[in-house]
């Protein structure tokens, strides 16, 4: 059977970056940048104030102490915003922070240093020639490349798009992506349930949530019963979209139909179906489209293991079509605080574990309940253990390897 890497690799060999598209500015947040963003002007523009004082000519404060002040003549004010004005030999003007500053000064003194009478300034501290002046430029040049393509935009990102007067910009597409959720026994959101044998949805919205989470467009393509009239009809809903996802019905089961249909129907061409993993192994991948740029998904119904195969399989892939540079959820390495143990182990398992940070170190409590089928486990959980092929078992205080899928979790931990 594939092996897990293995199969990660072959699906994101058949993903490609999408095209480009061109966004407002407030709807540019998270989105991968499609162009270089170059600097319209200088910045700052012109030499001006970092301080509120007076702007003078140094040569005019040279030798100023407390004791032995300079007086200079107040001939003017620089505002931010304002005109530029001009001062000669023994002359100041007022300043305030952003203001020009005038013609013939070179440096600013700040106001604590300094004090008025009438239209004279008392200057009581030489200062260095330069002193608060922000120079045009030192920021950046006309012309400099600000900010890479292939950049994520976050709100700093967005500061700077404002000041080069980027009303909108080019970034990569996001993905759109059908869900089609599968099963005779699916009931959705809100409807009635008759009988035992019926079962609420969880799959639709756990994967719309990942989808939204990785930066996809999640399009609800309908509920679909198993029987090949459903199943043809529904999957033509999927068209449109860059990735197809099916929820359900690609088991060993007489009910499992999808991947004889999504052949059928959208073309699909099946590039590999089973992965040895724990949960998910009867998860099928494929490409499909003009030119086979499609992909397509057929998730396992058990909750966990659709929660788990998205994670791994699906969220590189989407970040990937929207032109991120990182695809992977972090991976970091902590201590078991439970032993964890297994009769099998031909397949890659991931146990759900929460994850904290104590003392230095991370810690993993695996959930008591691992079936794939037990939705509260991930609820709990905030990363997924790797347990490798071959191991039987894992010792209390051991390491391991977690893939972690909560992504404030790094952001918030306190690592103090
Ligand atoms: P299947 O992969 O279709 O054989 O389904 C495997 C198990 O997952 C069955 O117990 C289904 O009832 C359950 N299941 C399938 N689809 C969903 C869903 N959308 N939400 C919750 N459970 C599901
Ligand atoms: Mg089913």
């Amino acid at each position: 059977m594939l092996k897990f890497r293995e199969a990660l690799e072959i699906i994101l060999k058949h993903t490609n970056i999408l095209g480009k598209e061109k966004v407002f500015i407030t709807d540019a947040l998270n989105k991968v940048l499609a162009e270089d963003i170059l600097a319209d002007r200088d910045n700052p523009p012109a030499d001006n104030s970092g301080m509120d004082g007076f702007a003078v000519r140094y040569e005019d404060i040279k030798g100023a102490s407390e004791d032995n002040p300079k007086v200079l003549k107040i001939v003017g004010e620089a505002k931010a915003g304002g005109d530029s004005v001009k001062i000669g030999k023994g002359e100041a003007c007022y300043i305030y922070t952003g203001g020009l500053i005038p013609e013939g000064a070179d440096t600013v003194v700040q106001k604590e240093l300094t004090k008025v009478e009438g239209d004279k300034v008392y200057i009581y501290k030489e200062l260095k020639k330069g002193a608060n002046v922000r120079r045009q430029g030192e920021d950046y040049k006309k012309g400099e490349v600000l900010i890479k393509k292939g950049k994520k935009i976050r709100p700093a990102e967005m500061g700077v798009l404002a000041s080069v007067n980027k009303a909108s910009v080019y970034v990569y597409q996001s993905p759109k992506v059908c869900i089609l959720t599968t099963g005779d026994e699916i009931v959705d959101v809100g409807e009635s349930i008759t009988s035992p044998s019926q079962v609420r949805t969880s799959n639709t919205y756990s994967i719309y949530g990942q989808v939204l989470e990785a930066g996809g467009i999640p399009i609800i393509g309908g509920f679909v019963k198993d029987n090949p009239k459903d199943i043809e009809e529904k999957l033509l809903n999927a068209r449109n979209s860059d990735i197809l996802i099916t929820s359900g019905g690609v088991s060993m089961g007489k009910y499992d139909l999808v991947r004889d249909f999504v052949q059928k129907v959208l073309d699909v061409e099946i590039v590999f179906w089973k992965v040895a993993q724990k949960p998910g192994k009867p998860v099928v991948f494929g490409v499909w489209g003009e030119n086979k740029e499609k992909l397509f998904f057929g998730l396992p119904g058990n909750p966990v293991a659709s929660m788990v195969v998205f994670e791994n399989f699906v969220k590189p892939v989407i970040r990937k079509m929207r032109g991120e540079e990182k695809v992977f959820n972090p991976i970091i390495k902590a201590k078991l605080k439970t032993n964890y143990k297994r009769k099998k182990a031909e397949r890659l398992e991931f146990v759900r574990v929460y994850v904290e940070y104590k003392d230095g170190e991370f810690l993993a409590t695996p959930f008591g309940k691992q079936g794939s089928n037990i939705l509260t486990g991930m609820v709990y959980a905030n990363g997924l253990a790797l347990i490798e092929v071959g191991e039987y078992e894992k010792k209390e205080g051991d390491e391991v390897e977690v893939i972690i899928f909560d992504k404030d979790f790094l952001d918030r931990t306190d690592f103090s």
